[in-house]
């Protein structure tokens, strides 16, 4: 996150539409391993045009989204190998406390290193998410043409730069293409990618891609606006201080009225 506040970025290529929707299936888990057969005939990655993003996928070709070699290794452990990870980021962050002057025998922080690791595998248990089973079949057919605007979805992410929270609200809208995608299922996507080590503006995108590869709608519009702990409580310590983001996709980029609307309609206007 850069340290300018408040930040605006609203860079994106447009949407090709000339792609006809594939459908967006479940996979199982046991389907995202290799680089080849069923998991790649489904990749939203062939039907996108080529930018200096997408060259940087937010999904990759099998429903994941990067680093996902870690991420693969994550789903497929077995309980054991669970265990034995969470124990070698305990062993860590015993090394951080000794380092940073502390007693690690004493009684307050005896099962802190373990607890850290659990919270921490937590935090990041986006990445064991992959689009398709957050998506499962909640894709409808629908002669809806009017923008659908779900305001206010909670976020709770990790600044990758810091490894320490930002938090704030998540505002998408899209206008359907005669698909549409079930509300709860807009909330999902954004804790999928917020569940992970991030960059607010990555976030927001990663959202609107997403949905846009989902529904090959008219058009997307993702807004956030969240509190970064490196900023509010290190360095220039600007407490109070929020950055927003947005991306803005298809319609919403190129008609300033769609983007009015959904800007008065979240009450920014
Ligand atoms: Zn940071």
């Amino acid at each position: 996150m850069a340290e300018d506040i408040p930040v605006k970025s609203s860079q994106d290529e447009a949407i090709n539409g000339t792609f006809s929707p594939k459908p967006i299936l479940p996979i199982k888990k046991s389907k995202l391993t290799g680089s080849s057969g069923l998991a790649n005939a489904y990749s939203p990655l062939l039907t996108r045009v080529a930018s200096p993003y997408t060259l940087n996928p937010p999904i990759d070709s099998d429903g994941l989204s990067w680093p996902s070699q870690g991420a693969r290794d994550r789903i497929e452990q077995s309980p054991e190998e669970a265990k034995a990870r969470e124990q070698r980021i305990a062993e860590a962050v015993k090394t951080i406390l000794v380092e940073l002057g502390e007693d690690t025998s004493r009684e307050g922080l005896l099962e802190t290193p373990e607890r850290y690791a659990r919270a921490m595998l937590y935090f990041t248990k986006g990445y064991e998410d992959n689009i398709r089973d957050v998506i499962k079949r909640a894709v409808f057919e629908e002669d809806h043409d009017e923008m659908v605007i779900v305001r206010d979805i909670e976020v709770y992410s990790l600044c990758e730069h810091h490894l320490v929270p930002f938090f704030g609200k998540a505002h998408i809208a899209y206008i359907p293409n005669k698909k549409v995608l079930g509300l709860s299922k807009l909330a999902r996507l954004a804790e999928m990618y917020s569940r992970r080590f991030q960059v607010q503006e990555r976030l927001t995108k990663q959202i609107a891609m997403a949905l846009s590869e989902i529904l090959r709608p008219r058009g997307v519009a993702v807004v956030i606006e969240a509190t970064h702990m490196c900023m509010v409580s290190r360095g220039v310590q600007k407490t109070g201080s929020s950055t927003t983001t947005s991306c803005m996709l298809g319609c919403f980029r190129d008609q300033q009225k769609t983007r009015e609307e959904f800007l008065t309609l979240l009450g920014r206007k």
